[in-house]
This record gives structure tokens, C-alpha cells and sequence, in this order.
């Protein structure tokens, strides 16, 4: 049987026999160390001739095989935690849910986990754990390779790869499933989401990144199990949302998010306009696929301004609440601001640091409708950011008295005020100095 495999290759590989069952041996697939990055394969090397079976594992093997670049590489093993940190000079037991080592080569830093099982566990020290809607709070029953597949969240993830003899081991048809473009949940589709919900946002994701579609058994109970990524950790969600929001895939992740119903749990003020307001649907679509341009043209992209544009119709709706009861509009726009945050990072912990940023974002937009002080303002850290909310705040459909194309022509005839670093008091905060590029963190992952 060939697998032939066709994503955007790099290099293209192709699987061509599965001669000895679910291990594919070498030279029937094109996958080589050199797909994997030095230091990585030092780690592998060295757990191996201390007598512990290691391999490569999830994206980077799926990246490989798919011609992408792996972004990370995952190593597993039989190994525990404290004997993997036992071997190497500069490791880190990190993680209490799911521990895991970070092991630093250089200046790379790999992350090497234990096989897990996903066996119940009877035993007293409380190394699985299930809350009582069957949520895994603590996952550190070891077990064989074969169990390690088991426990992964989707089928493309859980291929094994030994550099050493050049073999890729497939215990769940996950070559099949790469070759037939499909995601699939391992196991049962409904016990594995509730084991962790972030499996629902992880699938949505995959199924963009890669192009593939999700299974129908998998996507069935997934707008039934959409009020389960209410136990998802703030902190956690936040995680996620960048990946879903930043990964250059933003459009369409949005508009699965949607249909799953998954929104309405992750930003409800934004899923009541998305279903009343064409206006604000548009913004948002605009918002995601500029932001999806900028990531395929290498620009910066901030989770601030994301995250600005999509509640920007819940602070004007609110805002306008506010006027109604009386206040003015300047105050009724910073109520607004601080009550739409508020409610919003109970779900998804953004930092301070781009709450503020927001904040200073929308406060912004009357200052530009009004077109006075433009020298002052066009010097202000966040213009860019407020100029660029309010041309897509036009491009939507608002009418704005023709505020974007005025700011435009203006920032033509005065280049020179661009450079003026002159800071608003009233809007800038002395904490944050820089507008950076976003790069997308490394973190550690739960499971
Ligand atoms: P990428 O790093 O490109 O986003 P990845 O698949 O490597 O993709 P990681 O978050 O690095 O994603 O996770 C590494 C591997 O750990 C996954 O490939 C998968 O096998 C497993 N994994 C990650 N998250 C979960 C989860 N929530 N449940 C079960 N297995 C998971
Ligand atoms: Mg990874």
C-alpha cells in the first residue's frame, strides 16, 4: 500500500510500505534524523544507549511527514521523570497535572515525557485522576509506548519515530489517516474531550493548520460538549486563543469556532453581536483575515489589537448603556472598557500587559473621530494600532465622517510627526515603552 502524502512538501516524503505491520522500517518512508534538530537527536541518542527506549512524537513527526518545518520537537520515553533528569546536565521536572522534563541543549530546550497510560487507576497515589464530569486533573500513570499512543489527543499525533534505526511506529492507523487528510480523536470521541476540553480547540486548529477534515465520528458530540471549555483555565484558554487567533489560520478557526459554538463560551459578548449585528461579524471577519495576511507576510501581530477589534462592538454596545444612564461619553466609554474586560479575562486571562494596551486602543478612537491634535496624537504608541481599528471599523460599514481616509492623507502630508515620540498622558501608560512583535510563546503543554 502507498502512502503518499501531500501537503506544501519542503521535501517530499512518501510512505511506501507498511511491510512489518504498524512499523514502518527504513526505506519505507522518508523521514530522516536530519528532519529532526540536532540537539533533539543528541537527546534521543543519549536516553537510548543509557537503555531507555526514545523517540520523537506528535507534530514533529506529523510535521515532517507532512513536508512543514517542525516547530518543536517532542521526545518520549520510558524513562521517568527522575531519571531523565538524572542523565542530562540542565533538566527541569516541570508540571503537576502532567509532568513533563524540559531539557536544555545549547539554547534549545526539548521536551521529554514518560509514556503515560490511560488506564484507570486504582492505585492510592493518586497518579490518574478524573474530576467528577471526567476531567483529567492528573495524569501520571506511566505505561508502554503502546499506551502512550493511546492517551494522545488525535490520531496524526501519536506517530513514534526512532532516528537511530530509522523507523516510524504507527500503532493506530495514524499514517491512514494522515494520507486520507483526516483528523480523528483517539478513542472515544466524548470521554476524550471531557478528559481535557482543550482537545475540542486543538481539533478546530489541526483541522485548518493542516487542511484536513474532521471525522465524523469526531465532530459529532463536539457542539453538545462546547460548554465543557468552561473548565478550561483562564491562563490555559489564553494560550490557546493565540494559537487559535495568531497562527495565520485565524479566519477560518473562527468561523469553525463558530459553528461548533465554541465562541459563545469563549467570548460571549462577541458571539450575541456575531448573531445580531452584521457589522460587527464584518469587523471581526476583517480583522482576522488582515491578520492572517500579516502572519504569511513575516509582519508583526499583537494579541492586543486582536484582541481590541473583537470586543470593540461589546464596549460600544456597553458604552452605550452607560450614556443612557446619564454619563458622559468619555466615561461611559472607560465603564465600558473596564466591564467588558473584566467579564472577559475571567474566561481568558490576558496579561495586564495587552489589557491596557487595549484600553488605550479604544479610548483612541474618539480622539481620531475628533481629527484635533493630530500632531499629538499621530505621535502617541498606540496610533497605529487605534488608526489601524479605526479603518476597519470603516471598512465594516461605520460611519465615521471619513476619519480613516483624514488620518491617511494626513499621515502623507506630515511623515515627520510620526517620528515625534511625544506620549499622551492620559492615554499612554509609562509601563509599556515598546510596540513588540508578537512571537508566539513556548509553552509548556499540559499533556
Ligand atoms: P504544535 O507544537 O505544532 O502546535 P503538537 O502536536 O506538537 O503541535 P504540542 O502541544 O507540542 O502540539 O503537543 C505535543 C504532543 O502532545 C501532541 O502532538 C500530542 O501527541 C500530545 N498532546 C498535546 N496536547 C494534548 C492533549 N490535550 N491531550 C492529549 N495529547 C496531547
Ligand atoms: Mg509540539
Amino acid at each position: 500500500m502507498l502512502y503518499s502524502v501531500q501537503k506544501k512538501p519542503k521535501h517530499s516524503i512518501v510512505v511506501k510500505k507498511n511491510t512489518l505491520g504498524m512499523v514502518i522500517p527504513d526505506g519505507n518512508h522518508a523521514l530522516s534524523p536530519m528532519h529532526m534538530s540536532p540537539e533533539s537527536c543528541a537527546i534521543v541518542t543519549k536516553l537510548q544507549k543509557s537503555g531507555f527506549d526514545a523517540f520523537f512524537v506528535g507534530g514533529c513527526v506529523r510535521d515532517a511527514l507532512l513536508g512543514f518545518k517542525p516547530k518543536d520537537f517532542d521526545v518520549a520515553t520510558n524513562a521517568n521523570p527522575k531519571e531523565i533528569k538524572l542523565l542530562f546536565n540542565r533538566a527541569r521536572i516541570i508540571g503537576r497535572r502532567f509532568q513533563i522534563v524540559h531539557v536544555q541543549i545549547n539554547r534549545a530546550i526539548v521536551e521529554v515525557t514518560t509514556f503515560r497510560s490511560n488506564q484507570k487507576c486504582h492505585s492510592s497515589d493518586n497518579l490518574r485522576h478524573q474530576s467528577k464530569t471526567g476531567m483529567l486533573t492528573r495524569d501520571n500513570l506511566f505505561g508502554s509506548i503502546k499506551d502512550d499512543a493511546n492517551r494522545r489527543d488525535l490520531s496524526i499525533n501519536a506517530l513514534y519515530y526512532n532516528p537511530t534505526d530509522n523507523t516510524i511506529h504507527d500503532f493506530l492507523g495514524s499514517l491512514s489517516d494522515i494520507k486520507k487528510n483526516l483528523i480523528r480523536i483517539v478513542g472515544d470521541p466524548t470521554i476524550r474531550f471531557k478528559e481535557d476540553p482543550v482537545r475540542l480547540l486543538r481539533v478546530v486548529r489541526f483541522s485548518t493548520k493542516l487542511d484536513f477534515e474532521i471525522a465524523t465520528k469526531t465532530a459529532a458530540p463536539m457542539c453538545r460538549l462546547a460548554k465543557t471549555l468552561q473548565q478550561i483555565s483562564a491562563p490555559r484558554l489564553f494560550e490557546e486563543c493565540l494559537k487559535l487567533f495568531l497562527n495565520g489560520h485565524a479566519s477560518e478557526n473562527y468561523k469553525l469556532l463558530d459553528k461548533y459554538n465554541f465562541m459563545s463560551y469563549l467570548m460571549p459578548c462577541i458571539a450575541k453581536h456575531a448573531v445580531g449585528e452584521d457589522r460587527a461579524k464584518r469587523l471581526i471577519s476583517k480583522l482576522l483575515s488582515n491578520t492572517d495576511q500579516r502572519v504569511r507576510y513575516g509582519k508583526p501581530v499583537t494579541p492586543a489589537f486582536t484582541f481590541a477589534t473583537m470586543l470593540w462592538p461589546a464596549v460600544q454596545k456597553e458604552s452605550i448603556k452607560h450614556i443612557q444612564s446619564g454619563k458622559s461619553a468619555y466615561m461611559a466609554q472607560r465603564h465600558a472598557a473596564d466591564a467588558v474586560i473584566s467579564k472577559q479575562i475571567k474566561i481568558i486571562a490576558i496579561p495586564r500587559r495587552y489589557t491596557v494596551a487595549m484600553k488605550e486602543i479604544w479610548q483612541l478612537q474618539s480622539f481620531l473621530q475628533k481629527k484635533d491634535r493630530a500632531a499629538r496624537l499621530i505621535g502617541n504608541l498606540r496610533f497605529r494600532a487605534a488608526y489601524d481599528l479605526l479603518l476597519l471599523r470603516e471598512d465594516s460599514g461605520e460611519s465615521l465622517g471619513g476619519a480613516g481616509m483624514w488620518w491617511t492623507k494626513y499621515q502623507e502630508l506630515h511623515p515627520q510627526d510620526r517620528q515625534t515620540k511625544f506620549k499622551t498622558k492620559k492615554v499612554i501608560s509609562s509601563s509599556i515603552s515598546r510596540r513588540r512583535k508578537y512571537v508566539l510563546p513556548k509553552i509548556e503543554s499540559d499533556f
